[in-house]
């Protein structure tokens, strides 16, 4: 990383955050010779990608734990793999063990894993093919547009219109069925979509989990069918919806992003804070950063989130009021809650015994009573109380790389909902996360009972420490929720939907942009090639 940077010297591009999207724009502006220079608020790259030391010996991903959505093409165009960038698939890739003694392990392999679920439901195990194969389908309509800038609504350059056409053009020939699926699944509730599959509720439990992670809203919400999609939307070794782990933990992706930028020329300066983004005649010009230094550049391009970025970042007054009633009205209070937690041995599950490495530690594991239990955890959070009984999704990154800790020690992530960031009643402080952590374990301990006498560290994060140490605004893990009206077209705000924004020069390349959050790469990747194209038709003198 650089330590120096020459503040008199004009940029092509200044990146505002190192988050992964944010160092992938910087990653392919430097590869078409721009002069980058990218600005990190924290002492750290990686944004919500990270590893971090929080306990001594440990690499912990403090935030984000998982990967599958990170599109390939970003992978290959930017050299990850050159850079360090390795996944370990997950397998088996679910184990959830229930309170009657039962459990059920869900495989890369479908007849595997339909062996598993006919132990629940006969019906079930033989439906669950089908119901991969409407996945796909599903998945096959959106995943092309994952990399392309979606139109603005209403069109207003030719591109919108080659898009709007592209999408018609897509949609007239699917068949009245496919329409009545994807109306489904744009709109409904996760819930809804698993009942018309399937009878067992362990495994619409198992299926339903990610329709609501890192969302407000229970399993019944209408739009958590979308989320269930979203998270299905990538894969790992070829394999639809295979999550895995990043040998180094998270930050390794982060870390290779920024060496391969960096190969080429960008320069990357941590503890860079950016107080303001400098506008001269509706034009970015530059930043200013909390420290005082200026930097100018042609173009600006902001990797925080959408209300960060207008509200705190920017003269509203250099924005149209409309523009900005807009942002405000953008929803992204977040419900999620983070724990990790460093472990003299692994937990032993009852329903599995055994504190020995087995599958049982190699699997997404998620603890809830039944798909009814995750309506009543969203049913608190929706009056402003944390869950009484909340989903806790936990993996354990050191069952695949032992690197993370040191010999015979364990880290255990858990991912827990719903802990929303406006408390009805008080507000997040020590006393109220020490509860919820509390809560947690307790919940734990009960289908692990020695999970509390393994745990060595705690470390805890809110979505007020989200906001505060992470600048996720409102503690949202996605830079605002993922519903149809904040997707595609809408996202952030309609008009603005392809990385451009009121003030010329400005983009955005968060996740607050099309298409969405979690480490998929692709609002960076499609940001850098609407600055590019930007660029292209300045230069021809075009009006874009
Ligand atoms: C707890 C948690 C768990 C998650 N789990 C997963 C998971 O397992 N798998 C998955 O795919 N996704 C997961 N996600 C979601 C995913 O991590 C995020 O959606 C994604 O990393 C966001 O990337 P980004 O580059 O768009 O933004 P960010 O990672 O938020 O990066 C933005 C960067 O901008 C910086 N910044 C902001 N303001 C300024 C400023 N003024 N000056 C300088 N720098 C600034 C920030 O510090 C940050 O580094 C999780 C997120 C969280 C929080």
């Amino acid at each position: 990383m650089a330590e120096k940077v020459a503040c008199d010297s004009v940029y092509d591009a200044i990146v505002v955050g190192a988050g992964h999207n944010g160092l992938v724009t910087a990653g392919y502006l430097a590869r078409a010779g721009w002069k980058v220079l990218v600005l990190e608020r924290r002492a750290v790259v990686g944004g919500a990608c990270v590893t971090e030391p929080v306990f001594p010996g440990y690499k912990v991903s403090t935030a984000a734990y998982l990967v599958s959505l990170m599109q390939e093409r970003v992978v290959r165009d930017l050299e990850l793999r050159r850079f360090g960038y390795e996944v370990l698939p997950k397998e088996p890739a679910y184990f959830a063990p229930y309170a009657d003694g039962r459990y059920l392990f869900m495989y890369s392999d479908q007849q595997r894993t339909c062996e598993a679920i006919a132990e629940f439901s006969r019906s079930d195990a033989e439906r669950y093919p089908a119901y991969e194969a409407f996945i796909e389908r599903v998945a096959q309509f959106v995943e092309p547009l994952l990399l392309r800038a979606p139109p603005n609504l209403p069109p207003r350059d030719p591109q919108d219109f080659t898009e709007l056409a592209r999408l018609a053009w897509k949609l007239m020939r699917k068949r009245p069925t496919e329409w009545a699926e994807l109306a489904q699944m744009f709109t409904g509730s996760a819930r809804e979509v698993l009942d018309d599959w399937f009878e067992s509720d362990q495994l619409k439990l198992a299926l339903a989990t990610d329709g609501v992670i890192g969302t407000n809203g229970g399993p019944a919400s209408p739009g958590t069918a979308y989320v269930l999609l979203h998270h299905v939307m990538g894969g790992v070794g070829g394999v639809r919806g295979l999550w895995g782990f990043v040998r180094g933990g998270m930050g390794a992706l982060t870390a290779a992003l920024c060496r391969s930028a960096e190969a080429h020329g960008a320069e990357v300066v941590t503890e860079a804070e950016v107080a303001s983004i400098d506008v001269r005649n509706g034009r970015a010009v530059g930043v200013t950063l909390r420290d005082g230094r200026n930097f100018q550049a042609r173009a600006v391009v902001s990797n925080a989130d959408p209300k960060r970025t207008f509200l705190q970042l920017l003269d509203r007054r250099e924005l149209p009021a409309e523009f900005v009633v807009q942002v405000k009205r953008y929803r992204c209070a977040g419900a999620s809650f983070k724990i990790n937690l460093a472990l003299g041995e692994l937990p032993s599950y009852s329903a599995l015994p055994g504190v020995t490495l087995g599958p049982q530690h190699r699997g997404t594991t998620h603890i809830c009573a039944s798909l009814d239990a995750l309506e009543r955890a969203w049913d608190d959070a929706k009056y402003g109380a944390v869950s009484r009984e909340p989903l806790l999704e936990i993996t354990i990154p050191t069952a695949y790389d032992a690197s993370l800790a040191p010999p015979g020690k364990h880290i255990l992530s858990i991912f827990a909902q719903y802990a929303p960031y406006a408390l009805g009643n008080g507000q997040w402080d020590d006393a109220t996360k020490a509860a919820f952590v509390e809560r947690c374990i307790a919940l734990l301990e009960q289908y692990a009972p020695n999970i509390r006498g393994a745990i060595e560290h705690v470390h805890a994060l809110s979505p007020l420490d989200l906001e505060k140490d992470y600048a996720l605004t409102g503690g949202n893990i996605f830079h605002g929720d993922l519903r149809l009206d904040q997707l595609f077209a809408f996202r952030p705000v309609a008009g603005w939907a392809r990385y451009a924004t009121p003030i010329r020069g400005l983009y955005l390349c968060g996740s607050g942009t099309h298409p969405g959050g979690g480490v998929t790469g692709a609002p960076g990747h499609n940001a850098a090639r609407a600055i590019l194209r930007h660029k292209l038709l300045a230069r021809s003198g075009s009006n874009s």
